[in-house]
């Protein structure tokens, strides 16, 4: 991407970081302690779900009391773009809807097509996708494409028909997600991504329908290893399919030849398959962090920036933003005074942190 700098940051510099940075002036993008640009924004528009999966809002937590936001404090589609044009400003070149369920947010093209028609400082448009748990995306496939997003990832845990509808939680059935995908490949919104949360026990048994199933269709597959995202999910380590098994076990099928990363920070390794029958990801955030190059920030449902997924404090921004004394350099200079505090690592001493911190919910930041 143009103007973009390749960051790649060995896990021992991690160590040594610069502690407490101070910010003189914003002259250009802000680095992190680590020297990590920000480009990737994610911004959850929503923090309902119409699905329960285990891993990310059990029905044990989220059950019929769960109170969620009420909608004064979610920020207004006219409050998001302002708020992605600043981070535009400070370096970001990568927008992703997420939520809970985006496509619970109501007119949320009508925030595509205001989010489609911001600019990069070079005049480019930005990289705006959307990740959904595909329910209602047979629909809105069209009208999201017209309004300018560019691709899609929809999630997908299980190809078997009752798997899946225990994995939702909710009885919901793998047709209608398929018909969402493929709605999604018609409205050109491709290469569209699938991400598959693989658990061990659970849904490891689908790997290979899932690769059979998508493998020749145009859509990349990604298999996620579960993470202890929020305090609920009861996540244990012996629950987590390293993606190098699951490497292996495919390749026992169908031989695969390694790709180079294709943007900075990616999280996805990438695989192709040796017959020329597509792609594959694996995001190992578990067994092979990727901290040392992550330059994503996420903006929570009600405007509080978290500079890592599990972040446990963000920095709120909703009342600044509505403040008309803050202009917009106002509300870049405080994001880009806490980017420059930024010291997440999460993922690099997971294993080694012997005091559980609270974590805030994904569902609320996204994924
Ligand atoms: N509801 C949408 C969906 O499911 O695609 C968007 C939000 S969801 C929080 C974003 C992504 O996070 C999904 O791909 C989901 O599978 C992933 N995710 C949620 N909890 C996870 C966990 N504990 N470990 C790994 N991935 C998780
Ligand atoms: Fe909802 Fe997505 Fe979380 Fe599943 S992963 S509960 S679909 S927000
Ligand atoms: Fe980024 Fe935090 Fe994930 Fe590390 S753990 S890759 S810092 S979001």
């Amino acid at each position: 991407m143009a103007g973009m700098q390749e960051v790649h940051i060995p896990l021992s510099a991690l160590t040594a970081a610069r502690r407490s940075p101070t910010l003189t002036s914003l002259a250009g993008p802000p680095l992190d302690a680590f020297q990590r640009p920000l480009r990737d924004l994610r911004i959850s528009v929503t923090d309902r779900c119409n699905f329960r999966c285990g891993y990310c809002m059990p029905k044990e937590h989220f059950g019929p009391g769960y109170r969620f936001l009420p909608h004064a404090d979610l920020l207004s589609f006219e409050e998001i773009t302002r708020l992605a044009r600043v981070f535009v400003g400070l370096g970001v070149r990568k927008l992703r809807l997420t939520g809970g369920e985006p496509l619970l947010r109501r007119d949320l093209p009508k925030l595509v097509a205001q989010l489609a028609a911001l600019r990069t400082p070079e005049g480019a448009p930005l990289d705006l996708t959307l990740t959904t748990n595909g329910s209602l995306l047979a629909k809105q496939a069209q009208p999201l494409a017209d309004a300018g997003l560019q691709r899609i990832t929809v999630s997908l845990d299980a190809l078997d028909d009752a798997v899946f509808r225990r994995m939702n939680d909710v009885d919901f059935p793998v047709a209608d997600v398929l018909a969402g995908i493929a709605a999604a490949q018609a409205a050109g919104l491709g290469p569209v991504k699938v991400n598959m949360v693989v658990q061990r026990g659970v849904n490891d048994h689908e790997v290979e329908a899932m690769a059979a199933h998508f493998r020749g269709s145009g859509v990349v597959l990604r298999f996620i290893e579960f993470m202890d995202v929020g305090s609920h999910n009861g996540w244990k380590l012996d629950h987590v399919l390293p993606s190098r098994e699951l490497v292996e076990r495919i390749q026992r099928r169908w031989p695969l030849r390694a790709l180079e990363a294709s943007a900075p920070g990616e999280t996805a390794e990438r695989w192709a398959y040796a017959d020329g029958a597509g792609e594959l990801g694996f995001i190992s955030s578990v067994s092979q962090a990727f901290c040392g190059t992550c330059n994503r920030a996420r903006l929570s449902t009600d405007g509080r920036l978290y500079t890592c997924l599990f972040g446990h404090q963000g920095l709120p921004l909703r009342e600044h933003l509505r403040d008309p004394a803050n202009s917009d350099s106002d509300l870049a200079a405080r994001i880009g005074r806490h980017w420059m505090q930024r010291s997440d690592r999460y993922s690099v001493l997971r294993l080694s942190q012997t005091e559980a911190l609270p974590k805030v919910e994904m569902h609320f930041i996204g994924g």
